[in-house]
């Protein structure tokens, strides 16, 4: 697809709608988890300053073991909300039950479709249905066809705001969590007229990682990236091995504004 042939996705209230798309770069960031509502807010705080639009936040965490850390549920929604309420910041925020897709459709902006259940058609239908704008991830081993067949299941509800996010594959390697396929990025642009992000914190699993995948991910050609970032990394009750500090995430933003766009 030529740029100007691919399509912007709105998120947001009418007053403050943030644009993710062609020519623009936008920066999504909060913690994995909302632990509390002051770390919460102190992570939202942290990413508006590094000039985020959109705050990232998980109240249901689909963790690989059933033992770890499940997210607040439905008081992590509440927390989010008060803090976009705080900040201005529109939220995006993961659904990984059909049953909850409603309850989260109320307290955020945008609906977030994980690794995991890329591929759960009744989920993918059932946020076509909610009426708001869709993040979609692609499934670790999921292949491009697959993604974007998923994003159809969106579609066929009438939903067309989807964004696609590339978040890691998984293969032999060990080094990484999953590895950032940067080619997808390329692929889907070339196919889809959706805009594409980039995570390079899940992919990584680290945070050393995060700023050169970041850079990566721009200068391919991503529309944005979805970050996480974290008052005090170490402490995380979620992911805290890829968390950026505040001072990381401002950093990070500055280096991949400077990397010029694509023709
Ligand atoms: C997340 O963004 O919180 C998350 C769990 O990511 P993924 O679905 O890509 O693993």
């Amino acid at each position: 697809q030529h740029q100007a042939d691919r399509s912007t996705v709105w998120v947001g209230p009418a007053e403050q709608q943030v644009p993710i798309g062609p020519g623009t770069f936008t920066l999504i960031a909060g913690p994995c988890a909302v632990e509390s509502a002051q770390q919460t807010l102190e992570a939202a705080r942290m990413a508006q300053a590094a000039g985020a639009t959109l705050l990232r936040g998980g109240a249901f965490k689909p963790r690989t073991s059933p033992y770890a850390f499940q997210g607040l549920g439905v008081r992590g929604l509440e927390i989010l909300a008060d803090v976009r309420v705080a900040t201005g910041l529109p939220v995006v925020t993961e659904v990984v039950d059909v049953r909850d897709v409603g309850v989260v459709a109320e307290h955020a902006d945008m609906l977030q479709v994980g690794a995991r259940n890329m591929g759960n058609v009744g989920l993918l239908q059932a946020v076509g249905d909610a009426g708001l704008p869709v993040l979609l991830k692609r499934g670790m081993t999921a292949t491009v066809e697959e993604w974007l067949m998923a994003a159809e299941y969106i579609a066929q509800r009438g939903n067309l705001e989807v964004v696609l996010c590339e978040r890691g594959i998984r293969t032999f390697e060990t080094a990484t969590r999953n590895t950032l396929d940067i080619s997808a990025v390329a692929v889907v642009q070339a196919s889809s007229h959706l805009p594409v992000i980039v995570d390079p914190s899940h992919a990584a699993g680290r945070k050393d990682l995060v700023v050169p995948l970041a850079r990566a991910g721009i200068a391919v050609g991503a529309d944005g990236l979805i970050v996480d970032v974290h008052p005090s990394p170490e402490t995380a009750l979620c992911d805290g091995p890829q968390a950026l500090e505040g001072t990381e995430l401002r950093e990070l933003a500055s280096a991949v504004r400077r990397i010029p766009p694509l023709l």
